[in-house]
């Protein structure tokens, strides 16, 4: 979705809040968190051929404080799980999250005690994609479909709703 906007002979008229989204959708930083074969798809969407780039995404973060979209590619074990919050909570408001793969969205193959079954208990997620593995096209239609979503965001939506949690007041 394009940036909605009013023109004319030398002048521009939008809402702010259209062009805040319009510019964050546009520069989905990803931290890449590739945990197992996932991961090497992800590679993939990240390289040349596929080139994520393309879409703003050309600068993997391996600082959460410096990410705007966690990709989690591959399975987490249980003993992952602190870290994955850990790291879902040092990035910085707002952010986003894609759970590549089927490990990721619920467990995958690995029906067994000693892995998570879905990071959606741990972290909340916005793009599920499926596949075992997904192949790099899926990924940049989730971040397609991530870009949509950001642009439907209210800029201080996420912000307020954790000042709100903070204070302990109603929404
Ligand atoms: S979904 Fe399949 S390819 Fe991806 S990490 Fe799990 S087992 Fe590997």
């Amino acid at each position: 979705m394009g940036l909605q906007a009013y023109s004319g002979p030398g002048w521009l008229l939008t809402k702010a809040e259209q062009i805040i989204n319009w510019g964050r959708s546009r520069s989905p930083w990803p931290l890449p968190y590739g945990t197992a074969c996932c991961g090497i798809e992800m590679m993939c969407a990240l390289a040349a051929t596929y080139d994520m780039a393309r879409f703003g995404a050309e600068r993997p973060s391996f600082s959460p404080r410096q990410a705007d979209v966690l990709i989690e590619a591959g399975t987490i074990t249980k003993k992952m799980v602190p870290v994955l919050r850990r790291i879902y909570d040092q990035m910085a408001e707002p952010k986003w999250v894609i759970a590549m793969g089927a490990c990721a969205c619920s467990g995958g193959v690995f029906r067994t005690y000693s892995v998570q079954q879905g990071i959606d208990d741990v972290i909340p997620v916005d793009i599920y994609v499926p596949g075992c593995p997904p192949r790099p096209e899926s990924l940049l239609y989730a971040l397609l479909k991530l870009m949509d979503k950001i642009q439907q965001d209210h800029p201080l939506y996420k912000q307020r709703a954790d000042l709100a949690e903070t204070l302990g007041v109603e929404r």
